[in-house]
């Protein structure tokens, strides 16, 4: 199978090309990243009318690079993919849209995929990751234990009760003035500094189950940062204790969701993924990946640049869901809210 994949959820603009012979057999030949970073950075956050409309401005160049790049032709594509939620309202539809034309025009199936189930199976970009698999979801918006039973079929473990782990990073950032997006320049700051220097909360610590809270490490970071010089020795401090607190607080909540992992599967539960924007992080990938070994477990990461917002992660969700036989139709609405779990999905159902 070739599928062109498109992503418009946030605040990058996405397309891919990749071929799918298989969950164990795939080939990126093209993906094509339009970050709007700089246009969003003088706010430090996402602006939701901004993206919609720098996402409207790119969505046909960058969908035409992603073929030009892959040297595949529009006739040769078996289905055309898109994100189609959550995200941004006004991002999700310019990208949802551009696949429905292409769709039409081209007679070749709608694939609306969930973003979020793009992030569930990036590992697979770079090597098989066969189901079942406990999933650690730590991205900009989301921050969630799953158990992936199958395609399309998750069970939650837990999940944060307030901010994201990436929103945490993100606000940590913006306090201290290191820059937007924050995750990866709290890392670099974090490399100079000492992670013991800063005494922050690990929220749930020790609680018998396995979901997360951030705000307490969020308050803790401002308040940290108001008591301080305000130097760059404290930049430093401040970002490499608040990066060893959220590896801490991730690593033993994983632990918690473990366990629960290997009562659901037993002999099979064998694999661990990491997967979404936050699993960039060097220093937590790290601890994770100890974690994994120390509970008898094999370690599965996206490779750094497809733990980001990506095509290629929906163009293979897309295939996977193509090879399974689930198409949809043109008239697929695009979802702002769309949980990945069974029991949420089933409360929740397609309405935006
Ligand atoms: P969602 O996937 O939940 O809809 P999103 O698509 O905006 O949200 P991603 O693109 O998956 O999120 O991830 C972006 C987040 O990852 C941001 O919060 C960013 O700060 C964080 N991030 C990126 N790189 C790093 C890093 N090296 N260390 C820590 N956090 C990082
Ligand atoms: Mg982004
Ligand atoms: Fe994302």
């Amino acid at each position: 199978l070739l599928v062109l994949g498109i992503e418009s959820s946030c605040d990058e603009t996405a397309a891919s090309v990749l071929r799918y012979r298989g969950e164990d057999d795939v080939e990126i030949l093209s993906s094509i990243i339009a970050s709007q970073d700089e246009a969003h950075a003088p706010f430090g956050g996402v602006v939701p009318e901004i993206a919609a409309r720098a996402h409207m401005q790119k969505i046909d160049g960058i969908v035409e690079q992603a073929m030009d790049v892959s040297g595949m032709s529009y006739e040769s594509l078996s289905g055309v993919a898109a994100t189609s939620g959550p995200g941004l309202i006004g991002g999700v539809i310019s990208g949802l849209l551009a696949a429905k034309g292409l769709a039409l025009a081209l007679d070749k199936p709608l694939l609306a995929v969930n973003h979020l189930e793009g992030h569930a199976l990036s590992p697979r970009l770079a090597e098989p990751c066969p189901f079942p698999y406990l999933l650690l979801l730590v991205s900009g918006g989301h921050t969630q234990l799953l158990s992936v039973n199958g395609l399309g079929d998750y069970t939650r473990l837990g999940s944060t009760v307030d901010d994201a782990a990436g929103e945490a990073f993100d606000k940590s950032a913006k306090v201290m003035g290191l820059g937007f997006p924050g995750g990866p320049n709290v890392e670099k700051w974090a490399a100079k500094g000492d992670p013991k220097s800063v005494k922050l909360p690990r929220p749930f610590k020790g609680r018998d189950h396995a979901d997360f809270s951030f705000a307490g490490l969020k308050t803790a970071v401002a308040r940290a940062w108001e008591a301080s010089e305000q130097t760059d020795k404290a930049k430093a401090d401040i970002s490499a204790s608040f990066q060893r607190a959220v590896s801490d607080v991730l690593a033993e909540r994983t632990g918690k969701a473990m366990a629960m992992f290997k009562d659901m599967h037993g002999e099979d539960a064998k694999r661990f993924v990491v997967a979404g924007g936050v699993a960039a992080n060097k220093a937590l990938r790290e601890r994770l990946t100890q974690l994994a070994i120390s509970n008898g477990m094999s370690f599965f990461a996206p490779p750094l640049k497809f733990c980001t917002d990506n095509a290629a992660m929906i163009a293979l969700a897309g295939a996977a869901k193509l090879a399974a036989g689930q198409t949809d139709e043109l008239g697929v609405k695009a979802r702002p809210r769309w949980p990945l779990d069974n029991a949420a999905a089933k409360a929740n159902p397609a309405s935006g």
